[in-house]
């Protein structure tokens, strides 16, 4: 398989982590989703009252928090188990006290430093589809294939609002909407590293596909990059 690295960029609720595991299960690769060590570390600083605007605090926290992702150690509904020194924070590091702070842990530099020479290191072995907003421009820029998935704010904000009315929290729309507009400014605005569509990337909009039509889509673009091997076929004409 030529195609070994594959980037998943794209703002929240895109559709890159149902994706990027759907095509890390059908090709037999790793999936990572990177977000997932953000959002680890701000969890972390929110419980052990570190203030999410003291910089050198959060980022000494960064450099040694032990962040592992294995696979589902518990059947329900996670993709993958998270670990934080030993403890689970699969479900506490989606709690919107999370998504509140996360842009504004991910906009430090040395947060990102040490956060993306990990993932460099876990991606440094191929077979992976690794998930984020900076893994084309910034942690992978040589990937194989890079992929960047969008869709309008309104259609990210009703995926992320039926999700949660899904779990059975109370959540309203608008202030969903409102939240992710946020997010979505900071992530693209911030100096280090801001979300963008990296060199060589492929951009599906995905606000009015399926999740099947969006994998169709996905999948040309790996057999566009490896095409299967066919052997030349002699013709009758050629002989
Ligand atoms: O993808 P997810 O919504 O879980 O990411 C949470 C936050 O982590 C994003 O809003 C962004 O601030 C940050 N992030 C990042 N770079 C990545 C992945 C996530 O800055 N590669």
């Amino acid at each position: 398989m030529k195609v070994s690295t594959i980037a998943i960029d794209g703002p929240a609720a895109s559709g890159k982590s149902t994706i990027g595991e759907r095509l890390a299960r059908r090709l037999g690769y790793l999936y990572f989703d990177t977000g997932v060590m953000y959002r680890a570390v701000t969890w972390a600083a929110l419980q052990r009252g570190i203030p999410i605007e003291d910089e050198e605090a959060v980022t000494a926290l960064a450099r040694s928090l032990h962040i592992d992702v294995v696979p589902p150690t518990v059947d329900d509904g996670r993709q993958y188990t998270v670990f934080t020194d030993g403890e689970d924070v699969t479900w506490a590091i989606r709690r919107p006290e999370v998504d509140a702070n996360v842009s504004v842990v991910s906009a430090y530099r040395g947060v990102r430093e040490e956060l993306v020479r990990q993932q460099r290191r876990i991606a440094a072995g191929g077979r992976i589809v690794m998930v984020g907003r900076d893994i084309g421009s910034v942690v992978l820029p040589d990937a194989d294939l890079k992929i960047y998935l969008d869709a309008t704010v309104e259609e990210r904000a009703r995926r992320r609002w039926k999700e949660r009315r899904e779990r059975g929290e109370d959540v309203d729309y608008e202030e969903v909407l409102r939240r992710m507009r946020r997010r979505d400014q900071i992530d693209s605005s911030r100096e280090v590293s801001p979300l963008l569509v990296p060199d060589g990337a492929t951009v599906i909009d995905t606000t009015n596909l399926s999740i099947q039509e969006v994998m169709e889509r996905v999948e040309r673009l790996v057999d566009e990059q490896d095409p299967p091997e066919v052997s030349p076929v002699q013709t009758i004409a050629d002989g």
